[in-house]
């Protein structure tokens, strides 16, 4: 067996490769040992998915939804009581949701202490993170989730590693190589949105994913993260096949498009 990222010989790796890190939720979309190879599944862990991870806006949306990291907890967030002293928020999921507030100085804690209509401002709108953190970090889950699509094939996995075409995008998120990779981004629905489940309970969708093949044969992977809809190019450094699409389907998600369209049409919006 060979490493879908180094291609060298994977036999005898341990380690699970999460395609989506446990640290946006994700408990079994994974990869078993040797599809990547451990050096490469530690690389991944440190370079490619703790930048985007510890982004800003990822831990403040990892705050806002409570989304508890492979160690079982919540990163912390940085807020403004009362419009005027920074404080830190901690959330703690382990029994029901509790959390406490740290502040800085004597005069915040009095604040806190006299008014009773105290509240805490997290910023609303934090840039989301650009750039080859995230571009990387697609690229790894895009061939992954092609992985995870070809593992039961017998053929699917050689096919994967030998296949040229794939090299640029392979390189990009293992190596780094090809600087700039443009991809899409936009929100198609709002972070807190509630799906109805089959059996009738409310549920919150943390991530979704899929492959778009356009009528001009090009690949395009689609992440979707608490309605944050990011796409990138398998077969080169390139967005503009996807604006077309886009453009063609009247800015749908091709997450709801086609053989989604039934989730779409059948799942009221219990937001509204
Ligand atoms: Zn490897």
């Amino acid at each position: 067996m060979r490493c879908l990222f180094c291609k060298k010989i994977s036999t005898g790796s341990t380690s699970v490769e999460h395609i989506v890190p446990e640290s946006l939720g994700n408990k079994s979309h994974t990869l078993r040992p040797g599809i990547v190879c451990d050096t490469c599944n530690n690389y991944f862990a440190r370079k490619v998915e703790r930048p985007f991870l510890e982004h800003e806006s990822i831990e403040m949306l990892r705050f806002k939804q409570s989304v508890e990291s492979k160690k079982g907890k919540v990163p912390p967030a940085k807020g403004l009581l009362n419009f005027k002293y920074p404080v830190t928020a901690r959330k703690y999921t382990k029994g029901g949701l509790a959390g406490t507030v740290e502040v800085a100085t004597d005069e915040a804690l009095e604040e806190i202490m006299n008014r009773k209509d105290s509240m805490i401002i997290f910023p609303d709108e934090v840039p989301l993170p650009s750039g080859s953190i995230v571009s990387r970090f697609l690229a790894k889950v895009a061939l992954e989730v092609l992985a995870q699509r070809l593992a039961n094939h017998p053929d699917g996995l050689e096919y994967l590693v030998d296949e040229e075409q794939f090299d640029l995008i392979r390189n990009h998120a293992r190596k780094g190589e090809t600087a700039e990779w443009p991809f899409h981004v936009r929100q198609i629905y709002d972070e807190n949105k509630s799906w109805l489940s089959k059996n009738g309970q409310s549920i919150q969708l943390m991530f979704e994913y899929d492959i778009l093949v356009t009528k001009e044969n090009e690949w395009y992977f689609v992440l979707v993260l608490f309605g944050t809809e990011f796409t990138i190019n398998y077969g080169a450094p390139e967005i503009e096949g996807y604006l077309s699409w886009l453009k063609e389907n009247d800015n749908e998600s091709p997450l709801y498009k086609g053989k989604n369209a039934e989730k779409m049409n059948n799942i009221p919006d219990i937001n509204e």
